[in-house]
């Protein structure tokens, strides 16, 4: 790498956390309370929902609140349970879980100890459950700083995300900054809408087939690629 990067902005879910597994036990933990039984076609559907919704956010097609709202339509339905009161329970789980990604703890370890960058976890999110997670998985220790699309009023791709940032730090030239995160959508295209450069990183080293449209500096298809780039022994 010949670049001198100073802050490395840090994608959070599928990057540092496992969003996955915690997005399934936080939503088997609703069917539970609710004495239904889990299945994985119920989660599957949730999921897809979720992640349909998300994209919408990210296309600002959808605020944050709409978002919440619907997620749960389709169980409130069938359930009979307000889905407010459902995604209360589901957020209430989502931010207890501590579920790190294989790997990601000694990679910010070691991130940590070799001193060379400041460390930033970035992520879209409520704070509530982003906060819970950090929290409960211990890893605010290794960042700097931690920076949240519900506080900052945007979020990724938004070029206001970045620049509450580059405010923040008090340092404009994007050049120091690289950003590292496993989504196209968000932390790809946000990278390229705030002229920074960026990591698309794929921690089981499965990237997304179609990446046209999108500038990529640097490929990542594990922490051990990642920390080689990145020059931290
Ligand atoms: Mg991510």
């Amino acid at each position: 790498m010949d670049r001198n990067y100073r802050y490395l902005l840090l994608d959070m879910d599928m990057t540092l956390l496992d969003f996955k597994k915690s997005e399934k036990y936080a939503f088997a933990g609703v069917m539970e309370s609710l004495g239904l039984r889990f299945t994985e076609y119920d989660h599957s559907r949730f999921s897809h929902v979720n992640e349909e919704l998300w994209k919408r956010l990210e296309k600002g097609l959808i605020n944050r609140g709409q978002l919440l709202a619907t997620r749960f339509g389709i169980f409130s339905e069938e359930w009979g349970v307000d889905p407010a009161r459902l995604n209360e329970m589901f957020i209430k789980n989502l931010a207890a879980r501590d579920d790190k990604l294989p790997g990601a703890e000694d990679f910010l370890k070691a991130l940590k100890a070799c001193g060379k960058y400041r460390i930033y976890i970035a992520t879209n999110g409520p704070v509530f459950t982003v906060m819970g997670r950090i929290n409960a998985s211990d890893l605010a220790k290794y960042a700097d700083g931690i920076y949240i699309s519900e506080k900052i009023g945007a979020s990724k791709p938004d070029p206001a995300f970045f620049e509450y940032i580059f405010a923040d730090l008090g340092d404009h030239d994007t050049s120091h900054y690289l950003m590292i995160g496993d989504r196209l959508s968000s932390d790809i295209k946000g990278a390229n809408n705030a002229g920074m450069d960026c990591v698309l990183f794929a921690h089981d080293g499965i990237f997304p087939e179609d990446i046209q449209g999108y500038s990529i500096n640097y490929f990542a298809g594990s922490y051990k690629e990642l920390q080689d780039l990145l020059e931290v022994p």
